[in-house]
C-alpha cells in the first residue's frame, strides 16, 4: 500500500500538481456541480460539500474533461493536506487531519449512473485509496426512494470502517448536522445560519481558518515546515505520526495545555525528517 502510494503520488504528478496544474474552468465546473469547503465542524474540522442532486453531467463535461477534473480533485486533495489541514490544526490547536463531508443527493437515484459518471466515480474512488483516513464522517442528506435503491447496490461493496462513517439521512436531517457543525459555520440551506452573503453565496465563499491571515501567516512562513514529524507506516500500513514538535508562534497553539504537543502540518505521504 505504502509503496503502491508513493508510485502513484510519483506518476500522477501529486507532489508538484499544487503549482503546475491550474483549473482555469472553475467557475464554470461549480455550476453543474456545486461544491466546496465551507467552514469547520465542532472538532475544528473542515466541512466539505457537495450538492450531488444538482451535478450536470452533460453540461460538465462541456466544460471540463474526466482526466481534468480528476486532476483538479487530487489537487483539492493536495490543498487540504498542505494547506486546510494546518491551518484548522491552528485554529483548533490540535491536530487535524480529517474532514466532515455533507453529500445532498436530492434527486438522485438509478437513473444519474449514466456512462461518463460511472468512469468519473470509478476514477475518483481510485484517487481516495491513496488518501486513506482524510474522512471522518460523511453525511448523506435527502436521500430518496430512487437513493436507497442505489445505496442497497453500493452497500455490499463497502468496506465496513468506510460504511460506519456513512450516515444516511432523508429530509430530516438538520438537527444531526446541528449536532456537529455549529449553526454559524453551516449554510442556511442546510439548517445553520451562515449565507455568506458577501461572499456570493456558501458554495462560492470557501470560509474558514484557511482564509484567516493570521492563520495563513504561520502557514506560508514555514515556521510549521520545521514542525514536520516523521511518517512512517504501521503494521496495517496506515500512518501514523511518531514526532512531536512545537511551533515557534506558541500563539496559536497555546490554547491549552495538551496543545503544545500537537503537530501543526498536516499528514505527508512521504516520510520527512524532523528537525527537532
Ligand atoms: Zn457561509
Amino acid at each position: 500500500m505504502w509503496i503502491n502510494m508513493l508510485k502513484w503520488r510519483k506518476d500522477f504528478g501529486a507532489d508538484t500538481i499544487l503549482e503546475d496544474y491550474r483549473f482555469s474552468e472553475l467557475n464554470e465546473v461549480l455550476q453543474y456541480v456545486p461544491q466546496g469547503f465551507h467552514g469547520i465542524d465542532k472538532e475544528g474540522r473542515p466541512v466539505y460539500i457537495e450538492i450531488l442532486g444538482q451535478l450536470d453531467p452533460k453540461k460538465l463535461l462541456r466544460v471540463t474533461s474526466i482526466e481534468r477534473y480528476v486532476k483538479y480533485y487530487v489537487q483539492e486533495y493536495e490543498k487540504t493536506l498542505s494547506v486546510r489541514f494546518p491551518a484548522c490544526s491552528i485554529a483548533a490547536g490540535r491536530h487535524v487531519d480529517s474532514n466532515t463531508t455533507i453529500i445532498d443527493v436530492q434527486g438522485v437515484g438509478l437513473w444519474n449512473l449514466t456512462k461518463p459518471v460511472i468512469e468519473l466515480i470509478r476514477q475518483l474512488q481510485q484517487i481516495n485509496t491513496n488518501y486513506p483516513d482524510t474522512l471522518c464522517q460523511m453525511f448523506i442528506i435527502n436521500a430518496g426512494q430512487g437513493f436507497k435503491m442505489l445505496w442497497n447496490m453500493i452497500q455490499p461493496f463497502l468496506e465496513p470502517k468506510a460504511k460506519s462513517k456513512i450516515h444516511v439521512l432523508g429530509t430530516k436531517y438538520k438537527s444531526t448536522l446541528l449536532e456537529v457543525i455549529d449553526a454559524s459555520e453551516l449554510p442556511e440551506f442546510l439548517g445553520g445560519c451562515c449565507n455568506c452573503v458577501e461572499k456570493g453565496g456558501c458554495m462560492r465563499s470557501n470560509k474558514g481558518p484557511w482564509n484567516e491571515p493570521h492563520v495563513m501567516k504561520i502557514i506560508s512562513s514555514g515556521k510549521t515546515q520545521g514542525c514536520i514529524s516523521r511518517l512512517e507506516p504501521n503494521r496495517e500500513g496506515i500512518m501514523h505520526d511518531i514526532g512531536r514538535c512545537y511551533s515557534s508562534e506558541g500563539a496559536y497553539v497555546h490554547r491549552n495545555h495538551s496543545s503544545k504537543s500537537t503537530t501543526l502540518v498536516a499528514d505527508h505521504l512521504a516520510p520527512v525528517e524532523c528537525k527537532y
